[in-house]
């Protein structure tokens, strides 16, 4: 398939965008947090030329579904919601945006935590500012996209995603305070390059394990006395919360400062140790691995040229990533795969692509 065979004619521009893994800082972005996240290999191409009727018209290659749409239509659903929601949201900021044909290509695995959904809103909006010239900054088209993917979408996602699809390379990591959304592009440590592992398993319990770790936290924030936990440091501040309140609480306090320790430029021996703890939090005082996760974990940690590995996304099934030596990242991968799928598991490789 192609732009010229759905649209009959060439198209005027285009953009890509890419997914992201996160590295360290899990559950912390709705604490008002600190995430570090990399953008991956595998990106969402855009391409765009302008309607020739009155209609809207999106085609995904990759879902091989066409969607038109005219003014006198309700927000569509499914994928063509992301981008109808993205130039709703340029028209509601005062951009005139005429009526498109928008083909959309990808590389990045939907629905395997590498944030698809983002780089589908960053890639369109960029190809968008491109077409019309829009005076927009890369950090409010992660802003368009996460209200897009929220207003239009009906997903609730923090900002994430979207910073590190519009601001992150392959080459470097992307702090990010998500309270402040002071960020900073820091280098990869020294000689270490990134593997991420599906682990097959679906995430079913997700979004009520999401939404139930999210109240406890604002729980134990209110009985904290602060905003969000991201106001507290000291692990030890949580003593006289209820068992269960003080271990969600540790976690996030503990894994915001794991981020921060690794923020300072660590090396890749350390960040490897902060990715091992940060799997044990999520594990034992986050209660959000599967034993499926904690195997696959349990073999890259045990793999010669691994730094350092854990979950990665809010758990429940997904993915992980680990941190090994540069140029061993396909050959860790294939070998780690293959011993967890004779676990009965079918895993895949994500990440090197
Ligand atoms: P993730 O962002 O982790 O991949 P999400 O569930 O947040 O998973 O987003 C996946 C959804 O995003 C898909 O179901 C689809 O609606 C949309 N999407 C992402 N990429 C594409 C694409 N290339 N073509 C069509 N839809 C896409
Ligand atoms: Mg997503």
């Amino acid at each position: 398939m192609s732009f010229q065979k759905i649209f009959s004619q060439s198209p005027e521009t285009e953009a890509t965008a890419p997914g992201r893994v996160n590295l360290l800082g899990e559950h912390t972005d709705y604490n008002d947090g600190f995430v570090l996240p990399t953008a991956i290999p595998q990106c969402t191409k855009v391409q765009l030329s302008f309607s020739t009727d009155r209609q809207h018209h999106f085609y995904s290659e990759d879902l091989d579904e066409q969607v038109n749409i005219s003014e006198m239509d309700r927000t569509p659903s499914g994928f063509a919601s992301y981008i109808y929601g993205c130039i709703q949201l340029l028209e509601k900021e005062g951009h005139a945006i005429p009526k498109l044909n928008v083909y959309v290509k990808s590389t990045v695995p939907m629905g395997s935590g590498l944030s698809s959904s983002a780089a589908l809103e960053v890639s369109t909006l960029r190809a968008i500012r491109q077409l019309l010239n829009l005076p927009i900054n890369d950090v409010e088209i992660a802003q368009i996209g996460q209200q897009a993917e929220i207003h239009y979408a009906g997903v609730q996602c923090g900002i994430m995603d979207q910073m590190a699809s519009s601001l992150a390379d392959t080459e470097h990591m992307l702090f990010l305070d998500t309270r402040t959304l002071e960020r900073r592009v820091i280098p990869f440590p020294s000689g270490a390059e990134i593997v991420a592992i599906d682990s097959g398993v679906p995430r079913t319990l997700a979004s009520s394990g999401y939404n139930q770790r999210r109240a406890e936290c604002e729980e134990a924030a209110r009985l904290l006395g602060v905003k969000a936990l991201r106001d507290i440091t000291d692990p030890d501040a949580t003593q006289d919360l209820p068992e269960l309140l003080q271990r969600r609480a540790r976690h996030v306090i503990t894994e915001n400062n794991r981020v921060l320790e690794a923020l300072q430029g660590v090396s890749s021996h350390r960040f490897g140790e902060l990715m091992n703890a940060s799997h044990a939090s999520l594990r034992d005082d986050y209660e959000v691995s599967v034993p499926a996760l904690d195997t696959l974990v349990g073999i890259l940690q045990k793999t010669e040229g691994v730094f350092g590995a854990r979950l990665t996304g809010a758990g429940f099934g997904g993915a992980c990533v680990a941190l090994v030596i540069t140029g061993k990242a396909k050959g860790i991968a294939t070998q780690v795969l293959e011993q967890y799928n004779q676990t009965g598991h079918s895993g895949r490789i994500l990440v090197p692509a």
